[in-house]
């Protein structure tokens, strides 16, 4: 895996969302935030989030559809169950995945954050071929950024957001995450939100 100078990876299919802008200047990337998404919810394989995530979606496709009407989001990062990765905005850019949210005070997380989104739900456990690959997209960002923490949004959107949810393994993901040798970017990267 590479990113190259904007930060697009080469192992990734590039789908250009156009729900994105820059980041405040100077601003470093310290932040990567794991989400789960599947539309319909909890169905997995359609084209929903790509719909979403490009503004191409059919509000009349299904009864959930309704509630996103207008809705303008995105993500830089979508790993499939199959462990297919997507990617919709260059690294460089503000995608915009966090909504009204905090960290260690800081507010407006997408300013200063990259953004994972998981095929997956709440109550459904993740594939063994994602963990593979968000590992892999953990440590290339790692040696790439700034990083110095990974969070899940409900840790900065509490009371808003429960994403990535029980289901997400945060234990296995650090194991994995720093069985290599990592973070150079940074030194130190801590894991999850007092869930170690
Ligand atoms: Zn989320």
């Amino acid at each position: 895996m590479h990113l190259d100078v904007i930060g697009l990876l080469d192992t990734a299919q590039f789908i250009a969302s156009p729900n994105c802008d820059e980041r405040p200047p100077g601003t470093d990337i310290n932040l990567l935030v794991i989400h789960n998404i599947s539309l319909p919810p909890d169905e997995f394989g359609g084209d929903g989030v790509i719909e979403l995530f490009t503004n191409r979606i059919d509000s009349q496709a299904h009864p959930y559809y309704q509630s996103l009407q207008g809705l303008k989001v995105s993500a830089h990062f979508f790993i499939r169950r199959d462990g297919n990765l997507i990617q919709f905005v260059p690294c460089h850019k503000r995608a915009w995945h966090a909504g009204v949210s905090n960290w260690q005070g800081r507010e407006r997380c997408n300013d200063f954050s990259i953004g994972i989104e998981l095929e997956g739900s709440d109550t459904t456990s993740f594939t063994d071929a994602q963990y593979e690959v968000l590992i892999a997209l953990t440590q290339c960002l790692c040696q790439k950024y700034p990083i110095q923490h990974i969070a899940g949004h409900s840790d900065i959107a509490p009371g808003r957001k429960t994403d990535p949810g029980p289901c997400f393994d945060w234990q296995r993901y650090a194991t994995d995450v720093n069985r290599g040798d990592l973070f150079h970017a940074s030194g130190h990267v801590s894991i999850g939100h007092e869930k170690l």
